[in-house]
């Protein structure tokens, strides 16, 4: 049975994250095709107000917690989420299980360059990685079809879909039928990462769940985004007092 934990409404999966990892590998076996989401505060809040969001968050085979604030929130919920299962980490993970077998990936996202130059240095940190394409994530609607005949194309097993939330959730779940693939992910910012272009926290930052914090001071520009993790929290503590 799955146990889910409501956050603001949003049902995150109780697992942690080699929980989502085996959940995610057994995705590629049973021949269904499957989206895993990883919201962090920001989108719980948006799927507060975009019912579209919350349908589709709802519907998606696996919801992970990419944010620490979710995972403090959820101590107010049913029963506590165990850790953050970060969108990065958990297609890390996936690369180190998936390199030298038949699985395939495509990487669907970024600015131009981003995408090929994250596929190439991820095929050098883990070697027998198959990446089977990759295109930028921006696009009218004729290269849009483009893309799609692209990714149809080369059937990959696993899609990841770095066009920012909520684009790329409604993205996944527009297009998932057309697709023959058998898992999507949304991955955010992932592949600027992957690419070297952005720096993740270091450990220590992410241990003390303050990663959050270090962006804000290394990217300076996401502080008007940032301000909406107050928010959150007076949200959560506001659902709370009302139960
Ligand atoms: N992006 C894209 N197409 C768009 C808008 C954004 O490919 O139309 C990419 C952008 O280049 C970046 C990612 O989506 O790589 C969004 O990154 P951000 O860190 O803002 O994502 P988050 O993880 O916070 O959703």
């Amino acid at each position: 049975m799955r146990k889910q934990i409501h956050v603001l409404g949003v049902p995150f999966d109780a697992l942690d994250m080699e929980g989502a990892v085996q959940k995610a590998l057994g995705f590629l076996q049973d021949g269904k095709k499957h989206y895993i989401c990883t919201p962090n505060p920001e989108i719980v809040m948006e799927a507060c107000k975009d019912k579209e969001l919350m349908m589709i968050l709802e519907d998606a085979d696996l919801v992970v917690p990419d944010g620490i604030g979710v995972v403090w929130a959820s101590r107010y919920a049913e029963e506590r989420l165990k850790e953050r299962v970060a969108g990065y980490d958990l297609t890390q993970n996936l690369f180190a299980k998936l390199a030298n077998t038949q699985e395939t990936f495509y990487f669907f996202g970024g600015a131009p360059g981003v995408s090929a130059k994250a596929a190439h240095l991820m095929q050098e940190k883990y070697p027998g990685l198959q990446i089977v394409g990759g295109h930028n994530g921006y696009f009218d609607e004729v290269e849009e079809r483009k893309i799609i005949a692209d990714i149809q194309k080369k059937k990959p097993s696993v899609l990841l879909v770095g066009l920012g939330a909520p684009k790329q959730e409604k993205w996944i779940y527009e297009n998932r039928r057309l697709l023959d693939v058998k898992l999507c992910i949304g991955v955010g910012g992932s592949f600027d990462v992957m690419a070297g272009n952005v720096k993740r926290a270091p450990k220590v930052f992410r241990k003390l769940g303050l990663e959050w914090f270090y962006r804000l001071i290394t990217q300076p520009s996401r502080w008007r985004r940032m301000l909406k993790l107050p928010v959150f929290a007076f949200q959560v503590w506001k659902e709370r007092n009302h139960k």
